[in-house]
């Protein structure tokens, strides 16, 4: 009796489990980590191809199965499993992960995969087909979306097989297919915030021109606090480094923060300062249009964007002060 909640289905197909693991690219010499081993019909295979397999699995019941399965066998000692969640377990080093999951891990296994160090080789996951398309997805594509982006600004990721729902015990409700993610090396650096908020924007209206979505008053608004927030920070830093050299000279450090919070307060009054509110909005506006404009981004559609688009535009932002955290 397999727990549906924890997505026990149990692939039956020999010829597809050869197949996995022979599209996995293994070496003699290679640590597997295995993410929900279940009884261990892929596990047995993974132990004759590679030199070590750590298996992560949460069901203890499947953990003393395991054990069994492989007690007093050549590969015994070759084999560690560790029973947990493995979205609250510390990964150990592994050359390429292998991993039949529950469906609903499938985001929040490959963030921790993508964001381990030091950098695996490769990861072959078998997910829901929808998901498996998000991740493969190109610029046009349907299924192109912020998932597509954030995944491949990380990685490379390759469709490897369709394999139908009538391979596991029991079946699931939906099809699947294995992906190959590849790492890549070195890493395109981004500040995380800054890039989530920025994806979050451009894919809040993925077919809707870049143009009317940065017109839209949320978002000018939104863009506005931050940099007035940056702004007012960046002044702080330099009022700050400015009273380091006064006070060495002794004097009150106490005056000019009184000053500025007499300022937010006065912000916060918009009834008789209503036009000028206005009238910095749309030239806050301009600025942030007249980037789209300059980088030839305004007619253009998030749906239609290659990674190095979203890069190169928030880059783009963020040289003109505009900034998404
Ligand atoms: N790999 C086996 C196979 O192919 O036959 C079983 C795959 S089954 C779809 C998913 C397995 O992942 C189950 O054994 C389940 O107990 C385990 N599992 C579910 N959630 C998990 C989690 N958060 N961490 C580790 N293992 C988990």
């Amino acid at each position: 009796s397999f727990h549906k909640s924890k997505g026990q289905h149990i692939l039956k197909n020999p010829l597809l489990v050869d197949s996995i693991v022979q599209k996995s690219g293994l070496k003699p010499t290679d640590v597997v980590l295995e993410i929900g081993p279940g009884t261990g019909n892929l596990t047995k295979k993974l132990l004759e191809a590679a030199k070590k397999v750590i298996a992560v699995e949460i069901d203890p019941r499947m953990v003393l199965e395991l054990q069994r399965r492989f007690q007093g066998t050549a590969h015994s000692n070759r084999l560690t499993v560790i029973q947990g969640d493995v979205l609250r377990t510390e990964l150990p080093y592994f050359d390429i992960c292998v991993a039949n999951i529950p469906y609903q891990i499938s985001s929040p296994l490959t963030f921790k995969l993508l964001n381990h160090q030091p950098v695996f080789r490769a990861a072959i996951i078998m997910f829901q087909r929808e998901f498996a398309m998000r991740l493969v997805a190109q610029p046009d594509d349907k299924l192109y979306c912020r998932l597509t982006v954030n995944t491949q600004l990380h990685a490379r990721v390759f469709h490897l097989l369709k394999v139908g729902r009538n391979n596991f015990r029991p079946p699931p409700k939906v099809d699947s297919s294995v992906v190959r993610i590849e790492p890549r090396k070195p890493r395109i650096e981004v500040k995380q915030k800054e890039w989530d908020g920025f994806l979050r924007i451009c894919f809040n209206r993925k077919n809707k021109t870049l143009g009317s979505i940065f017109r839209q008053k949320s978002v000018i608004s939104l863009l506005e606090k931050n940099y007035r927030t940056v702004q007012a920070l960046e002044l702080g830093q330099k009022e700050a480094d400015t009273k380091m050299d006064f006070a060495s000279f002794g004097e009150d450090q106490g005056i000019e923060m009184d000053d500025n919070e007499a300022d937010d307060d006065e912000m916060e009054v918009e009834d008789g300062e209503a036009d000028d509110v206005q009238s910095v909005q749309s030239e806050f506006k301009d600025k942030v249009l007249g980037v789209l404009k300059d980088g030839d981004f305004e007619e253009k559609r998030s749906s239609k964007l290659t990674l190095q688009e979203f890069l190169y535009l928030l880059s783009l932002f963020n040289k003109a002060g505009i900034h998404f955290s």
